[in-house]
């Protein structure tokens, strides 16, 4: 989902955790909307930090629903059931609580808190129980970007009591928990004034794609020679088998079928299923394939990428003794010893 299709009020609510990133302080935000969904008061995290136009700071309850919370004068605003509390994250035990006794009646929250969340609390104590609360959440689409910035800034100020809070979230959220580590590395926001909240969305939305992308591969072996192409990425070279990631509702033969035409001009009739691998970005499936015509490859190329920049570098038919400590050669040869010929 793009960030212009996102509702207005969750906006806001990133809108605001990036305001806290932005002054150092954790990235949560929290609103109180009222009945008519105007937003009433705005809340930033602000445990380690003084930010702007909070409430309370410096203290280990200065959270950000809480800070949105205090502001709302029960003078002006006397009947406040029909208000909701919107958290990018999901309250832990103080702030549900918070929320319980303010009167207001409804929760909504982004992403899922393993470690510290504690809506689960409704219900447990006759206390609880007495008043009609409405609580929604996870919401999909913003829950990874809630989880992203925990981590992001846990890391960069080298957080260590967060480790069992990430270990916590990674069950739940391993995608992001994934991305926010490469981020880290990257140190992808170094700079975070250069960008808004609807930026860093919109970056993790293509890298969330780049990160999981199932690719497929095929084995054609012919004459105890196996057939590989030569990539180049930056400075890595490597030969691999020829293959790619899967395109928007491909099968994995299909994928192994297009890439065999795409990288090496052969069509192939696609055979057995050798195995699975993980690689950095998902899942890999090798398959046996058999050519369907000539036998004579032809190294492919990127339109999108200019002559000089082109990853595939070489295909060749490589004598599989020579090969046959390549981790997908090996495979191969472990599926195919004694079953299938290799001529
Ligand atoms: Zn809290």
């Amino acid at each position: 989902m793009k960030w212009s299709s996102i509702p207005y009020l969750w906006q806001q609510a990133y809108e605001v955790a990036w305001e806290s990133f932005l002054e150092g302080a954790r990235p949560i935000g929290a609103l109180v909307v009222n009945d008519v969904g105007e937003i009433v008061s705005r809340g930033k995290s602000s445990v380690f930090k003084e930010t702007s136009d909070s409430v309370v700071f410096h203290n280990e309850l200065a959270h950000a629903e809480v800070n949105a919370l205090l502001k709302i004068d029960n003078r002006v605003h006397k009947y406040v059931k029909g208000f909701t509390l919107y958290s990018t994250l999901e309250p832990c035990p103080l702030c549900f609580s918070a929320f319980y006794m303010s009167g207001i009646r409804n929760l909504k929250y982004g992403a899922k808190d393993k470690y510290g969340g504690s809506t689960n609390l409704k219900d447990t104590t006759p206390y609880l129980s007495l008043k009609p609360i409405t609580i929604e959440g996870p919401i999909c689409h913003l829950e990874n970007l809630s989880i992203l910035l925990q981590y992001y800034y846990d890391y960069s100020i080298q957080y260590v009591k967060a480790h069992s809070v990430h270990d916590a979230m990674a069950e739940e959220y391993p995608r992001a928990i994934q991305l926010a580590k490469q981020w880290v590395e990257e140190k992808k926001l170094k700079d975070p004034h250069h960008y808004t909240i609807e930026h860093v969305y919109e970056m993790m939305r293509e890298d969330l794609v780049q990160l999981n992308r199932p690719r497929a591969c095929g084995a054609i072996i012919l004459d105890d020679h196996i057939l590989m192409v030569k990539i180049q990425h930056g400075d890595r070279i490597f030969w691999t088998l020829p293959g790619g990631g899967l395109e928007a509702g491909e099968s994995f033969e299909d994928a192994v079928r297009r890439e065999m035409k795409e990288e090496v001009n052969l069509d192939v009739r696609v055979g057995e299923y050798i195995c699975t691998y993980e690689y950095s970005h998902g899942e890999c499936k090798i398959f046996l394939a058999d050519i369907v015509g000539s036998v004579v490859p032809k190294l492919g190329y990127d339109p999108e990428l200019p002559l000089d920049k082109q990853a595939l570098q070489e295909v060749k038919w490589w004598p599989i003794d020579e090969m046959k400590d390549d981790y997908e050669v090996s495979m191969v040869l472990k599926a195919v010893d004694g079953s299938i010929s290799r001529k």
